[in-house]
């Protein structure tokens, strides 16, 4: 599946900004905060972004006020409460003030960069986000962001599979829940 190539690769960043930098429950463990947002925020560009330069802790802060709002919107979607996403992704847009401009650079054709109006990275990487996420809610795939449906993990996953039937952020966790069913049925017998 492919929405357009860079929606899809700042949809990733999506994921793995909420992922790093929103506390919750990971793979059956409590997430807490990060100590080093920074580090982190730089660790998540950069999974999508590999050549992405280090983020200063004023960045990672704010990145980490970013994630919490995308994570709404990944939340709103696993609920299936649709236009609650949508409303959200809105909100984004407009305080963002996402903006496209075709752009050029690193050898690359052209393509389209969605920026804030402050040219900050956390605002841009805010409104390059929210863009990617209303591609995605927009399209007929709007039902393919998902939160994690293993016990106690809310890490959250965009689901590229053919047939849609990703449930879970991770084969780990896949895992953790086809072993506990399996224990499961051997109770039972
Ligand atoms: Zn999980």
């Amino acid at each position: 599946m492919n929405f357009n190539s860079h929606a899809d690769s700042v949809v990733r960043v999506a994921v793995a900004l909420v992922n790093a930098l929103t506390p919750g429950e990971r793979r059956g463990r409590p997430a807490p905060p990060p100590d080093d947002l920074a580090a982190e925020a730089a660790a998540a560009l950069r999974s999508a972004y590999p050549n992405h330069r280090d983020v200063t802790e004023a960045e990672g802060t704010e990145l980490a006020e970013v994630a919490a709002r995308l994570r709404a919107v990944f939340g709103a979607v696993a609920r299936q409460d649709i236009d609650a996403a949508a409303r959200q992704v809105n909100a984004l847009l407009e305080e963002t003030r996402a903006r496209p401009m075709l752009e050029r650079h690193d050898g690359e054709p052209w393509h389209l960069h969605f920026h804030g109006p402050g040219g900050t990275m956390a605002g841009d990487w805010a409104a390059s986000c929210a863009t990617a996420l209303a591609i995605v809610l927009g399209s007929e795939f709007g039902d393919r962001l998902g939160v994690c449906t293993a016990p106690h993990c809310d890490r959250v996953y965009v689901d590229v599979s053919r047939n849609g039937t990703r449930r879970f952020c991770s084969t780990a966790c896949q895992n953790r829940v086809k072993t506990a069913a399996f224990r499961a049925r051997g109770k039972g017998r």
